[in-house]
């Protein structure tokens, strides 16, 4: 496959480095309870109200491996047509940290004699129109750690509070080949993925409850030689920041190097009110963190018959469920782009043409108004008090000529915020479409009267002053006219 250029290259004209990204993405898997005990893993409970001695790591508490979460690693690593290991080991992970009350973490890792739950795989994105095979290398699992609250914002605390209900929860992390080469081409693999893992059902990747974070590393290589010294950014949550602090890194590196000096291998953080990363601790290795095979669980083993019925039981992925709705309904591949981005909206318009209008107009509507009103308020469609039968009733009004299509939008915007019917906002705001002929006649000689220039214009034979007077109808009656009606009327009037 050829390589596609990079969507934006960073730091033009700072030398012909290349720039080398590789992503690990920490992703909280859809299950009830936590990777190795029973606790649930519900967001936003009282602090320490879902813990147990297992996931408070107390000493004599046996680990116990939770089967759901294993088949959603499973089920990540056959859409990303990753090989699945028969038989994977689980490791304590030794470091010190306030938030890890055991001092390991339970994980996987990559050892020839003791493989992970997947590794190899590949995630299609597109690049500047073109596809490109991003590889992955790994699928592991492993347990997330405790949550540290500083009471008076990190700096101003005199103490720092954990909340033991994050600890335990289930966790898998993704890590991709470094096949990156731009920090935009960072966020397209980041959103193809997060779509990816909606559509499996695995993920809520919600970045907001922290249910999909991401580390980066990148790297300068020169023309042919051998791969530049790397940074790691730590722990950002969200598309966005990722996207800027790859940026920020690439031009810092290329400012290094152009100094003379040598980039130095470091873990950073990404400052989202400053724009900038900044260096936190030296950055450890593997043999830093000592990996112990863990001796409280057996080795996980997944048979071919497990694969396979994962396999057969996978939702559909957005790339089939794309092609099926340009198939089955005849869509443009930009509506089918917009409709897939969510599984939430997928649905949501299956739903709505099964109760009968035009599919190309329910995409319309999709597309426009309501995914406009979705960015403006920065939610999803399964968020708002819009309903398949609700936006389908309202169709069902424009098609009938009760209410005009330019007042339907306001009517959308009136349900979704009152959480009402169509009908009743109709009825409650009077805003029926004017259809009666006598009714119409009055406000069409009345903007005849007062645009005589216009009116003059059409009665020569110019018929290019039409839409302005009915513009003029449309805005007598606050959009309300029948447009059609009021068009022949105004001819009526004018031949
Ligand atoms: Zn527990």
């Amino acid at each position: 496959m050829e390589k596609p250029e990079p969507m934006d290259p960073t730091g033009a004209g700072t030398g012909t480095r290349e720039v080398v990204i590789g992503l690990e993405i920490h992703v909280q898997l859809l299950t009830a309870s936590k990777m190795f005990c029973g606790c649930a893993t519900e967001f936003g409970a009282p602090p320490n109200t879902l813990v147990c001695p297992v996931c408070l790591g107390l000493p004599g508490s046996l680990p116990v491996l939770n089967r759901r979460a294993v088949e959603l690693g499973l089920r990540t690593a056959v859409a990303l047509g990753c090989r699945v290991h028969p038989r994977s080991r689980f490791h304590r992970k030794n470091y010190y940290y306030p938030d890890l009350a055991k001092n390991y973490q339970i994980s996987q890792y990559e050892y020839a004699d003791h493989p992970p739950l997947a590794t190899g795989g590949v995630l299609e994105i597109h690049v500047g129109g073109r596809p490109w095979r991003v590889a992955i290398r790994r699928v592991h699992l492993e347990e997330d750690t405790a949550r540290l609250v500083h009471p008076a914002g990190t700096g101003g605390a005199s103490s720092s509070l954990v909340d033991y209900n994050r600890s335990g929860v289930p966790l898998m992390e993704i890590v991709t080949e470094p096949d990156l080469r731009s920090p935009g081409e960072a966020r397209e693999f980041l959103n193809a993925l997060r779509r990816l893992l909606q559509f499996a059902e695995v993920s809520s990747c919600r970045m907001e409850e922290g249910t999909l974070r991401c580390d980066a590393n990148l790297s300068l290589q020169p023309p042919g030689g051998p791969p530049g010294v790397r940074t790691e950014v730590k722990n950002m949550n969200s598309v966005r920041a990722v996207e800027r602090a790859l940026a920020f890194e690439a031009v810092r590196q290329r400012e290094v190097l152009a100094r003379g000096e040598a980039v130095v291998q470091e873990t950073r953080h990404w400052d989202e009110r400053r724009s900038v990363t900044f260096a936190s601790r030296s950055k450890e290795e593997a043999e830093d963190y000592r990996y112990f095979p863990e001796p409280d669980l057996v080795p996980l083993d997944v048979d071919a018959a497990w694969v396979a019925a994962i396999r057969k039981a996978l939702p559909e992925l957005p790339a089939a469920r794309r092609d099926r709705l340009i198939a089955t309904f005849g869509l443009p591949a930009y509506d089918a782009d917009l409709i897939t981005a969510t599984p939430a909206m997928a649905n949501f318009f299956e739903e709505t043409v099964a109760l009968g209008p035009h599919p190309k107009v329910v995409a319309n509507w999709l597309s426009g108004v309501v995914a406009a009103y979705l960015n403006e308020h920065a939610v999803e469609i399964d968020q708002i008090a819009l309903t398949p039968a609700r936006l389908s009733a309202l169709l069902r009004l424009v098609d009938d000529g009760t209410v005009s299509g330019r007042t339907a939008k306001d009517i959308l915007v009136e349900m979704i915020t009152h959480d009402q019917e169509p009908e009743a906002v109709v009825e409650a705001r009077g805003l029926q479409q004017i259809s009666d002929e006598a009714t119409l006649r009055v406000v069409v000689d009345k903007v005849i009267a007062d645009h005589p220039g216009p009116a003059a214009e059409i009665r020569a034979g110019k018929v290019r002053a039409l839409p302005f007077l009915v513009g003029q109808i449309m805005r007598a009656t606050a959009g309300r006219a029948n447009p059609e009606a009021a068009n022949r009327l105004l001819r009526e009037r004018l031949s």
